[in-house]
């Protein structure tokens, strides 16, 4: 399979690239910055899994360099058969309605929401050229999503991120209908509470295991209603 990984230098990105990698998969790491410091790991896979990685400049949040990156793998790879939305921010975690900073809200939805909306708005024709291919019968959107965009699991704070969430969920569901007839599975996943910079070092779950379980998901890739928002091992959530 050719897969996009967005946010793919750290954390559950650069599990997914690694697990991906190592499953044989073509993979193409959109990184928000390529200085040195920032693409340490991924130049070291790169050099392991020698033309299986493509790594490439995208901020999720610009749609110029979104709109670049696709044009790139259109250029080197004509198609893509899955892409995961996974770059995203935590911010204003613990601010009450009272302190609550609206640019960080701003920002929250521009990563975390439109940020997988101008990826699928850039990449789709990529993904359509890849149905066309059929070199795999796989084809998905995976869109990294979370327990705290539920809207019958949110906590008290938290607004930004859950709200940004609850918003990515939509755009699933929008998707998943809009893409019926062409056959890509459309799912938004919670990954489990994880070891990363976003989910602290007291988090029980190792991002790997998420990136193994996201990969079998993928072979079950089914595009019905009760798939659309679901753990990383296939139960259902609640949207
Ligand atoms: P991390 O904070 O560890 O990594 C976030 C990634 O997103 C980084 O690669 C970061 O790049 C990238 N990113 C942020 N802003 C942008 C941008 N504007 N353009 C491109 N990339 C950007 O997060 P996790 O790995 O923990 O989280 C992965 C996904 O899982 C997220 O969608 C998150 O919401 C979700 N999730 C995580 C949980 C957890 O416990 N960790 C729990 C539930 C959901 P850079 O290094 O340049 O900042």
């Amino acid at each position: 399979m050719k897969v996009l990984v967005t946010g793919a230098n750290r954390g559950l990105g650069l599990a997914l690239v690694q697990q991906g990698l190592a499953q044989g998969h073509i993979m193409f790491a959109a990184v928000r910055s390529v200085a040195e410091q920032h693409i340490k790991e991924l130049q070291q896979l790169k050099a392991i899994f020698e033309g299986q990685l493509r790594i490439i400049h995208m901020d999720v949040t610009n749609e110029k360099s979104v709109k670049q990156a696709a044009d790139a793998v259109k250029w080197t790879d004509q198609y893509l058969d899955v892409v995961i939305n996974n770059a995203a921010v935590l911010n204003e975690r613990e601010s009450t309605i009272e302190e609550l900073d609206i640019h960080a809200c701003s920002q929250a939805f521009d990563v975390n929401t439109l940020g997988p909306l101008r990826v699928v708005k850039h990449f789709f024709p990529l993904l359509k050229v890849g149905i066309e291919e059929r070199v795999s019968d796989t084809q998905a959107i995976l869109n990294i999503s979370s327990e705290a965009g539920s809207i019958t699991n949110t906590g008290p704070l938290d607004y930004p991120y859950g709200m940004s969430k609850a918003a990515l969920n939509m755009l699933t569901v929008k998707l998943k209908r809009y893409l019926q007839q062409d056959d890509i599975a459309v799912i938004s996943i919670h990954p489990g509470w994880m070891q990363t910079d976003m989910g602290g070092n007291q988090a029980p779950k190792d991002p790997n295991e998420t990136a193994e379980n996201l990969y079998t998901l993928l072979k079950k890739g089914k595009n019905n209603e009760s798939f659309s928002f679901v753990d990383d091992t296939g139960k259902q959530m609640s949207l």
